[in-house]
């Protein structure tokens, strides 16, 4: 992962998980993720480094390495502004 993301922020009380590609298990993301549930959602704020480069806000998350689509961007309303939705089944979390 070679990007570190220019919209981070620190979250208290965080646990940090990484997100691989489902398909050919490249690490796409390492994320800080607040409580123990399952990742559905990623907001942009909470992700701290990538495999993709998030400066320009892409619309979607593709693997760099074998192209599946991963997540898709949406705008929230409240809270975050911007998180990506994951797709479902095309994703690995692991706690590290
Ligand atoms: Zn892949």
């Amino acid at each position: 992962m070679k990007y570190e993301n220019p919209y981070h922020r620190k979250v208290k009380g965080s646990y940090t998980m990484l997100v691989l590609c489902g398909r050919c298990k490249n690490e796409i993301v390492l994320y800080q993720k607040v409580g123990r549930g399952r990742l559905l959602r990623m907001y942009v704020d909470r992700i701290i480094r990538s495999s993709v480069d998030l400066s320009g806000k892409p619309g979607a998350l593709h693997c760099p390495n074998c192209n599946e689509l991963l997540a898709t961007r949406m705008a929230l309303k409240r809270k975050h502004t911007e998180a990506y939705v994951m797709v479902r089944g095309a994703y690995n979390t692991r706690w590290v």
